[in-house]
């Protein structure tokens, strides 16, 4: 089972991969919990490669083949073995955001992402976990964290209810996608994740 964790910064995405991680092997489940851009080794590499260093080292199209890249390696090295030996994979991130970040946030990309993925990525979880916040709290949150991917921050409340009324949409067209409202404190929406979880499951 693929499972993939996505929402605005700040939405608590993160911290809910990580519970529902720790739920499911405490449940005697083998769980392999990774994250984009990331996961393994090469796209980890190509994660400092784009978030680390001048905002404008990157174009728009070369960012897109960077993350597509990453995305790839971390399919090829990280998530198909796993999935191939029978673990559940829980991934914070996947080509959602990319739909979002690439595709929308530097100009419109959508079709160039839509073609790379048929080309290059092919598949799409199982399940989706979309953790739903206002942009307000999400950006507050994130811009809390101060981290070395500020400049994604900096993007600022525009871009970001952008993103989450584009999460929205996806979510609409395909099932696979289960909205989840992010407000509460981290153990209750966790609890609705594991429940929306091991209904999939069929646990
Ligand atoms: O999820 P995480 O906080 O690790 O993501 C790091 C940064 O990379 C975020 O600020 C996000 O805006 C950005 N990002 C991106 N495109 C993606 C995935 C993440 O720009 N496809």
């Amino acid at each position: 089972l693929f499972i993939s964790f996505e929402g605005i910064d700040g939405s608590g995405k993160s911290t809910q991969a990580r519970l529902l991680a720790d739920s499911l092997r405490a449940a005697g489940r083998d769980v392999v919990l990774t994250r984009e851009p990331g996961g393994s080794p090469g796209a980890e590499d190509i994660r400092r490669l784009v978030l680390e260093g001048d905002p404008d080292r990157w174009s728009a199209e070369t960012e897109l083949l960077l993350f597509t890249a990453a995305r790839r390696d971390h399919l090829e090295k990280t998530i198909r073995p796993a999935l191939d030996r029978g673990a559940v994979v829980i991934t914070d991130r996947f080509a959602d955001s990319t739909r979002m970040y690439q595709g929308i946030s530097r100009g419109d990309l959508r079709g160039m992402v839509d073609q790379l993925h048929a080309m290059m990525i092919g598949m799409e979880p199982d399940l989706t976990f979309l953790i739903d916040i206002a942009p307000e709290v999400g950006l507050a949150r994130a811009l809390g964290r101060n981290t070395a991917e500020q400049r994604f921050e900096d993007m600022g409340l525009a871009l970001q209810t952008q993103m989450r009324t584009g999460f929205l949409a996806l979510a609409a067209g395909a099932p696979r996608f289960c909205v989840i409202d992010g407000a509460g404190a981290p153990g209750a929406v966790a609890a609705d994740v594991l429940a929306r979880a091991l209904a999939r499951l069929g646990a």
